[in-house]
């Protein structure tokens, strides 16, 4: 009697293990694509990826132009 009831046991626990791993994986296939940041310009405020974007002094620039606006308002 002992070993059936081991046996389901080992049964159930199978199953169970089984279960929380499908569901871990699903949760884990999540998609892995990078959305690049976006950044304002800090003289025209607009949007744009960070990798297109000029920073100095802390802040980003949509272009080389409106660093040297801003450096000149600022000074
Ligand atoms: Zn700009």
């Amino acid at each position: 009697m002992t070993k059936y009831l081991l046996l389901a046991g080992l049964v159930l626990f199978v199953w169970w293990a089984w279960r929380k791993a499908r569901t871990k994986r699903g949760a884990a296939s999540q998609p892995m694509r990078e959305v690049e940041r976006m950044v304002e310009c800090a003289h025209c405020g607009v949007n744009q990826p960070v990798s297109e974007s000029i920073l100095a002094n802390h802040r980003y620039y949509c272009c080389a132009a409106h660093f040297r606006q801003a450096q000149s308002d600022d000074g």
